[in-house]
């Protein structure tokens, strides 16, 4: 099969201990490939290996010798889902890439309707989910209720329901590599960026296989790197922390003036009330540091401009050695 040196569509796949979902997911793409490639022309597959330490590297190497549409991409270690992504994305050559989880999740059978907004005149599509499959309500709600928050702060609409599914053009793909911010919440980064952008819908299922990489502790982090990364609200909230205490001790000043001069009620009264003010202002002027000092140390991390990802090896489908190399970022 001869591959066109630029394919028209990239389909990225971020890779982390996936060895046994794999094979599904080849499987699982073909139909779709071969249908793609009929109706827009070539199509390639990057998969990206977040630092695995199971046969997933081996896998996807095999894979790219059995079909030269797949690119294999070894990152040097575990960077994490986003920055693996990244990886893909800008080692990705097509006019139109899109990014898809490797677990099955994100049905291929969407790939087509994705494209077609696309030939609509849209540079962003995201796949929506309609239904969360079997996932428990703790993360529905938990995932609500960041979405509504997310929206508010950061002041771009973040489609809801929305995860890392998504086409982009090449244009927009093209802006989203001039932000190199180290603390990146890609879902926010991507409407940020403009041009027309749309969604589509689909059912999602559960994992095909494996365990899910995102654990309660890892979904928060999530969440506040998403809020701190698209605004500086927490930090301005020390402003509304001050006022509402400000009025609460003003009221409390004047009631015991109050009772003092009118009831004769003697001063030297009120450890609770002086302990609670204490606490109160301690603890809140705490708290305020340590939002003051994620934001610094944020600062801190993206100054240094260290590289996003590093790519040990590229490996291209084995029909295909004229690919130019790829540019590590
Ligand atoms: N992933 C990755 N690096 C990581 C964690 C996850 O590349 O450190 C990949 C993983 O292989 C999958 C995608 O990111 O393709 C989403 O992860 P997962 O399915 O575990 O998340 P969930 O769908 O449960 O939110
Ligand atoms: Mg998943």
């Amino acid at each position: 099969m001869a591959l066109k040196s630029v394919p028209t569509i990239s389909i990225v796949i971020p890779v982390y201990n996936e060895a046994p979902v794999l094979a599904l997911l080849f499987a699982g793409l073909k139909a779709s490939l071969a249908g793609l490639e009929q109706t827009h022309g070539a199509v390639e597959v990057v998969l990206v290996n977040d630092g695995s330490s199971d046969a997933s590297w081996s896998l996807i190497s095999a894979q790219c010798d059995r079909d030269p549409r797949y690119v294999g991409v070894n990152l040097s270690r575990n960077f994490g889902h986003q920055f693996a992504l990244v990886g893909g994305l800008e080692t990705a050559r097509g006019e139109v890439v899109i990014s898809m989880d490797a677990d099955l999740q994100d049905p291929p059978e969407v790939l087509p309707q994705l494209v077609a907004k696309y030939r609509d005149g849209y540079d962003v599509v995201y796949a929506t989910r309609l239904t969360r499959g079997r996932e428990r309500w703790g993360k529905r709600i938990t995932a609500d209720v960041f979405y509504r928050i997310i929206e508010k702060v950061s002041g771009v609409t973040v489609y809801k329901d929305t995860g890392d599914f998504r086409l982009m053009s090449r244009r927009a793909l093209v802006e989203l590599s001039r932000m190199r911010e180290v603390h990146r919440f890609l879902r926010g980064m991507v409407p940020w960026i403009g041009f027309p952008q749309t969604q589509v819908f689909y059912d999602r299922g559960d994992r095909a296989a494996g365990e899910t990489h995102y654990p309660w502790h890892k979904m928060l982090a999530l969440a506040f790197d998403g809020i701190a990364s698209m605004s500086t609200a927490p930090l301005r909230s020390a402003y509304l922390l001050c006022l509402l205490l400000f009025s609460v001790f003003i009221g409390y000043i004047m009631w015991v003036l109050f009772d003092h001069f009118v009831y004769g009620s003697p001063l030297v009264q009120g450890w609770t009330s002086i302990m609670s003010a204490i606490t109160i202002f301690g603890t809140i002027e705490l708290l305020m540091f340590g939002i003051f000092g994620e934001y610094l140390g944020r600062t801190y991390e993206q100054v240094k401009q260290r590289p996003l990802y590093i790519i040990a090896e590229v490996k291209h489908g084995s029909n295909d050695p004229s690919s130019p190399p790829s540019t590590p970022s």
